[in-house]
């Protein structure tokens, strides 16, 4: 089953379990609600299949999805009307007449974030200390589950993703990877994390002219034995962290935290 066909076959079996009133159903709805959130996302990374290193994507967990999302679609619920035209010089205004081509629905990537971890919760089981009382009250969870439903309607209605943007490749000088990321969203970010899972390191980024920079968010100390100034993502930083010295390769760990304070005026 592809992501569209999952994402209505989740989001119609929830509609109906909701419909069947009983009370009892609801966590069965939250699940179906939440292979549709997923499917949803993986629908439209699947468009920015080509931008997505695929060994860092065969790890994602859903969290890695969404944040990957938010990567290539930084202008979250912006939805677009997208129409072409024929230019028949580069750089002469276009006059012909506009075609549509569809409808770009683009998911508040947050909401589909919150929406997934918070209905996630009504899948436990009732803990006496638990802050989240909405679930203790099926009405209330059913009332929450229907706005659920109405705000999901659209994406599922829509499956038409455009992918034209401008692009910036940058490699991550921890693992390597090659990530590929919409300029204008890492332009408002300034910073992008990598997006292999076993990497997250933060890089910050600034712009520089019509180049955008990309520096790592890191410390530095120096080799005792060759003084070589060596970077640490600061991502990565515990206590029992090793590195080696990329020039004489003596070993280090990280040994300890120190915690600093200053006085504050006032
Ligand atoms: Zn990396
Ligand atoms: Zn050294």
């Amino acid at each position: 089953m592809d992501s569209i066909q999952e994402k209505r076959d989740a989001y119609q079996k929830a509609r109906s379990l909701l419909d069947r009133n009983d009370n009892q159903l609801l966590r069965y709805a939250v699940l179906e609600f939440r292979r549709c959130i997923e499917a949803v996302v993986y629908e439209k990374l699947w468009a920015y299949r080509d931008r997505i290193p695929l060994d860092a994507a065969k790890k994602w967990q859903p969290p890695q999805a969404f944040k990957a999302l938010q990567l290539m679609e930084p202008n979250a619920a912006s939805t677009a009307i997208i129409r072409i035209a024929k230019q028949n010089n580069i750089g002469e205004q276009v006059n012909g007449n506009f075609e549509t081509t569809g409808i770009d629905v683009r998911p508040n990537t947050g909401w589909l974030n919150k929406t997934y971890n918070k209905i996630g919760t009504f899948l436990h089981a009732n803990w006496p200390f638990s802050h989240n009382v909405s679930c203790k009250d099926p009405r209330e969870l059913r009332g929450y589950l229907e706005k659920v439903a109405s705000e999901l309607e659209p994406l599922v209605k829509k499956s038409f993703t455009c992918t034209v943007e401008r692009l910036v490749t940058f490699e991550c000088s921890v693992c390597g990877s090659n990530i590929k990321a919409n300029a204008n969203g890492l332009e408002q970010a300034g910073e992008v994390f990598c997006i292999n899972p076993e990497c997250g390191s933060r890089h910050f980024v600034t712009k520089e002219g019509e180049n955008l920079l990309f520096s790592l968010d890191a410390c530095s100390v120096k080799c005792q034995e060759c003084q070589t100034i060596i970077t640490l993502p600061r991502q990565k930083l515990h206590v029992g962290y090793d590195f080696s010295c990329p020039n004489c390769t003596s070993q280090y760990e990280v040994h300890e935290q120190i915690w600093e304070i200053k006085k504050i005026n006032g």
